[in-house]
């Protein structure tokens, strides 16, 4: 989609630090990290959110989450544990409409999350 950022990453326009690339997800470490390891896997299709989710979207949300935890075994967090997380829209925190989950690790998480 026209200016958002993430299908600029997906498109390949804007800079990133991918670390994992198909034709439904991409992965890149996130810009102003939260842990000692954050990065996000996105959709490579703009979808806002979570809330636009519909069926027949199973398949595409399962791999994101496969990819995610094949990432995190690249990066060492994987055995220790980490975080992920999928704000939604403007009470859930989300600030960057295009669907991503966040992964976390390298420190201890705490709950609940602000
Ligand atoms: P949200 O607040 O929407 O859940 O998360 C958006 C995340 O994207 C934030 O953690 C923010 O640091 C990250 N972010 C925002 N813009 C960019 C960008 O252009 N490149 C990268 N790599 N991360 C970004
Ligand atoms: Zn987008």
């Amino acid at each position: 989609m026209n200016g958002c950022p993430f299908c600029s990453i997906v498109a390949g326009e804007a800079p990133a630090g991918v670390l994992y690339r198909d034709d439904r997800v991409v992965a890149f470490k996130d810009t102003n990290p939260q842990a000692p390891e954050h990065f996000l896997v996105v959709t490579a299709r703009h979808i806002p959110s979570l809330a636009e989710v519909e069926s027949g979207d199973e398949e595409l949300l399962g791999h994101a989450l496969v990819v995610a935890r094949k990432v995190a075994q690249e990066l060492g967090i994987l055995e220790r544990g980490f975080r992920l997380v999928a704000n939604c829209r403007r009470q859930g925190g989300q600030t960057v409409p295009h669907l991503h989950l966040h992964v976390m690790g390298g420190r201890q998480m705490t709950w609940p999350p602000g």
